[in-house]
């Protein structure tokens, strides 16, 4: 289904291997088998790259937003028109099911509809001076070149929620996709081509992460960053850009708390803790890495997630009727694991599934998996599990879950079940996070702002709110 690709390095309007002719296989995670090699890239493709994106600023800033607008509408047009093999292509790299891969690209076609509109929309002030002899106006205006780092846990909705707002804005940008997902990245820049972008605007470097890093990093052209992914190369990207003072934007690692209060619809609240927990395998920053469930009702809510959770299919993402695919590689696949092995060794007993799924794929495949008698001190409830494991923990009083929901060192996302407004408000408020999900767990949408607090992040993507990473307010003072 997929060409081998080699040309995957795209600069100024043009496709190019490493210089080095260097390459890496890109792998199926269901099957394990090589599915494309494309190219190994480093510091004098990325080099180039900026360069290409610099010249290109001049130009692309200068369109009226409608012009960059109209680019937009036409690369949302087209990625809608190909759904079907973008989703493919995603699910063969990534191995999440396949009505899942579909969602992601329509909602990585939904950011670049919603940004195509408020390209139009980036105004401006004027401020009511408080001399009369003075005017005063803050003019929006694109801080440059982006320097774009991209996770594999959605190849493609990642990519344009960075891409176009910053496009939108009148950015030009060097992209760094996941090593494990070039391939959409790759469709997705070839859909720019054919909507008509301008050479240079967008950039694609695929290769040695660290090496493209450290060469955005470093480059005094690149104005910012913006980046999704771990909290450890986060912080090592906020360390690096220190000395050119770069803007960061950063989308870091969650871990996020469901509580289910006892007034909750249990119906709702068990399907939406599943389609939280097990979307994309558990590999998400912002699904739930534990549970609060009021003690009155802990009995009854775990036995009708049990229930639900056992109906659950593991398999390859591309057969029908799958809702787990493989956990991306067999790194992901031994954290799972030592999160089970730590959670067991303290106590806690498995409900269902707490172990391998042994089918007749290579990939690692892991069955979903809840876990009751919960202490605090176990892994799963402090560090990100990335995998299909939910431990479930009774709560007495709203403080106190408050308490424990708020007591971690990130702030992404946490979700409350509660058919009570007050307390829905009450609660949201107290808590901790960057996103609250009330009787709801799909946050990400484009219309709203998506990011952190604490160690989950800088900054926000999606919405108006979004757009502004990529702006500069300048004030221009007028003596008249
Ligand atoms: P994960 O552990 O989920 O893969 P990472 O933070 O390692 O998360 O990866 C997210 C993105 O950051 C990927 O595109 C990866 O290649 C990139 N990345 C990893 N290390 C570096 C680095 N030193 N410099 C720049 N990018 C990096």
């Amino acid at each position: 289904m997929i060409e081998t690709l080699v040309k995957s390095i795209f600069i100024d309007g043009k496709w190019h291997t490493a210089e080095s002719d260097k390459t890496e296989a890109v792998y199926n995670p269901a099957t394990l088998e090589a599915i494309a090699e494309v190219a190994y890239g480093g510091e004098e493709e990325t080099n180039k790259a900026i360069q290409s994106a610099h010249n290109a600023f001049y130009t692309w800033s200068e369109m009226t937003g409608r012009e960059r607008s109209k680019i937009l509408y036409k690369a949302h047009e087209l990625m809608l028109e190909e759904t079907d093999r973008l989703a493919e292509i995603l699910t063969t790299e990534q191995g999440k099911p396949l009505n899942e891969a579909t969602g992601e690209i329509k909602g990585a076609a939904n950011f670049l509809l919603w940004y195509a509109e408020e390209a139009s929309r980036s105004y401006g002030e004027w401020l009511p001076s408080s001399i009369k002899s003075k005017r005063m106006l803050v003019i929006p205006q694109p801080i440059g070149v982006v320097g774009a780092i991209t996770p594999w846990n959605f190849p493609a909705s990642m990519i344009t929620r960075k891409i176009a707002p910053a496009l939108a804005a009148g950015c030009t940008v060097v992209l760094k996709p996941a090593p494990e997902t070039p391939l959409s990245a790759i469709e997705i820049v070839k859909i720019l081509e054919r909507a008509g972008l301008p050479n240079g605007v967008v950039n694609l470097v695929t290769g040695n992460a660290e090496a493209i890093g450290s060469t955005l990093l470093t480059s005094k052209d690149v104005r910012l960053i913006t980046f999704t992914g771990s909290t450890k190369v986060g912080k090592y990207l906020m360390r690096e850009s220190a000395d050119h003072v770069k803007k960061l934007s950063l989308e870091l690692g969650g871990h996020a708390p469901i509580v289910v209060f006892d007034d909750a619809d249990m119906e709702k609240a068990t399907t939406l803790a599943l389609a939280s927990k097990f979307r994309n395998n558990g590999q998400t920053c912002i699904c739930a890495n534990r549970l609060y469930v009021h003690e009155s009702v802990q009995e009854r809510f775990t036995k009708l997630l049990t229930e639900k959770v056992q109906e659950l299919h593991v398999g390859y993402g591309l057969d029908e009727g799958t809702d787990l695919g493989p956990l991306i590689n067999q790194q992901a696949s031994q954290k799972v694991q030592a999160h089970l092995d730590d959670a067991v060794e303290k106590g806690a007993q498995i409900v269902c599934g707490g172990k391998r799924w042994n089918g007749d794929l290579n990939g690692y495949f892991f069955h979903p998996t809840i876990l009751s008698k919960i202490t605090d001190d176990m892994l799963v409830m402090n560090e990100e599990t990335f995998g299909p494991i939910i431990p479930i923990q009774p709560f007495s009083d709203e403080e106190s879950v408050i308490n424990k929901a708020n007591d971690t060192d990130y702030g992404l996302a946490a979700y409350i079940f509660t058919e009570n407004t007050s307390r829905a408000i009450r609660v949201s408020e107290k808590l901790e996070y960057g996103i609250v999900g009330v009787n709801d767990v799909f946050p990400a949408v484009a219309e709203a702002p998506f990011g952190g607090i604490k160690q989950s992040g800088i900054g926000k993507e999606g919405g108006h709110h979004g757009m502004h990473e990529f702006l500069e307010m300048k004030f221009v003072s007028m003596g008249i």
